[in-house]
């Protein structure tokens, strides 16, 4: 099929900004353009018909990093990296809740818990230990002595089976992620960027001119492009270092009387859960079956249920009866440090993915970042 003289012309345009992919990093980063050149026309390329990455199959926690997973990052990256990356999750989220609104989003200051049972007893000594010093630390950024928090857990520890004891992170809280995507759609619309929905983008051809090859053979210039699909990266570039990560997630039906309250880490955040109003939202598992979840593959497996279910029945939920509402799979985008990918890549083509599992926290500074670096080569 070719496009009409119509089509080609006026619906699909000359197009300043190109972004491919419709999540929060790529409605974020339409929006900071539009907000620094109102006139020009930006257009948003989706695949899905509805935004379908991990921007709208989260947990919708407002997380910005438990105790454990500082700890195990400054093995990796260090200890000056690691602090600067929790201040941009921290900068973030407050631009997100600017942005849309901390009603708007149902945004809910519960904190984070990070929880350890009997199998990580040597973690939590040194969790505990880290506390304090990883407080000072983080008292510049979130203006509050006591980030993290030791908790009492010698009681059935909100209902919880075989908790050894938690840190509560007394600045993290919760969001309903369905809200902040329609918020972050309708704020990108009424600003006036385009969206186009349900067009999967197969190749891109000279970065320097950038142009994007359709399903049929048709092609569409823009005269800047900006790669958004985080998880999905490699598939149009495979020359980055992202790794996709598959995550499956289940919420269960209204449970009356349920004792969790805010969000939840376990096993160094391998397992999460949260409150979702009276439905429990879990997630991950990721540690039973490495090699099978890093896939961009959406998708089910037995093991990863499996192990859902043990987490429920024997240390969320002991004795309560429950069931399972919802599941579904996400596509995060990870690599060897959890920092994102944000540059130039040749000419008018950039880059900005990778957001570490964290997309929720980091995703609107990421955006605004590179909306700039993309504007400073105008
Ligand atoms: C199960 C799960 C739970 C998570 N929980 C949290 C959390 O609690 N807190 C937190 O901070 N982060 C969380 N994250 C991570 C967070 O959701 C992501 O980091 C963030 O959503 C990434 O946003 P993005 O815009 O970069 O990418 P995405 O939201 O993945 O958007 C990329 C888009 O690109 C589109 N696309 C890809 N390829 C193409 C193509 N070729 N052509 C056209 N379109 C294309 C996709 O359809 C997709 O809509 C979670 C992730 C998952 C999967």
């Amino acid at each position: 099929m070719s496009f009409s003289f119509w089509e080609k012309e006026i619906l699909i345009g000359k197009i300043d900004y190109g972004i491919i992919g419709c999540g929060i990093v790529g409605l974020n980063t339409a929006i900071n353009l539009k907000l620094k050149k109102p006139g020009a026309r930006v257009v948003i390329f989706e695949r899905g018909f509805l935004p379908n990455g991990a921007s709208t199959r989260n947990a919708g926690f407002a997380c910005i990093g438990s105790v454990s997973e500082l700890l195990s990052d400054i093995q990796i990256m260090g200890e000056d990296a690691v602090f600067e990356l929790v201040e941009r999750r921290y900068l973030g989220l407050e631009k997100l809740k600017k942005r849309c609104g901390e009603g708007e989003i149902q945004y809910e200051g519960l904190g984070g818990f990070e929880i350890f049972g009997t199998q990580d007893g040597h973690n939590k000594d040194q969790c505990f230990e880290a506390m304090e010093e990883f407080n000072k630390k983080l008292f510049s950024i979130t203006k509050t002595e006591k980030t993290y928090e030791k908790l009492d857990t010698k009681n059935a520890f909100m209902g919880m089976l075989g908790i050894q004891g938690a840190i509560k992170n007394t600045v993290e809280g919760q969001i309903n992620t369905g809200q902040m995507m329609e918020r972050l759609l309708k704020i990108a619309k009424d600003m006036g960027v385009i969206i186009f929905f349900g067009i999967d983008i197969r190749k891109i051809i000279n970065y320097n001119e950038p142009r994007l090859v359709l399903a049929d053979d048709e092609m569409i210039s823009v005269r800047n492009l900006i790669l958004c699909t985080n998880g999905f990266a490699k598939d149009l570039m495979p020359e980055l270092e992202v790794i996709p990560a598959r995550n499956q997630v289940w919420v269960t039906k209204p449970i009356s009387g349920l004792k969790i309250k805010g969000s939840f880490h376990y096993l160094e955040g391998y397992y999460y859960f949260r409150n979702v109003g009276e439905r429990l939202l879990i997630g991950g598992g990721r540690h039973l079956d490495k090699e099978g979840e890093t896939t961009a593959e959406q998708g089910e497996t037995a093991i990863i249920q499996d192990g859902l279910k043990d987490m429920v029945e024997n240390i969320i939920l002991p004795g309560i009866s429950y069931q399972v509402e919802y599941k579904w799979s996400g596509i995060m985008g990870l690599g060897p440090t959890k920092k994102p990918i944000i540059k130039a890549i040749e000419g008018r083509t950039f880059v900005a993915v990778r957001m570490g599992g964290m997309g929720v926290a980091i995703g609107s500074l990421v955006a605004e970042e590179v909306a700039d670096l993309v504007l400073s080569y105008d």
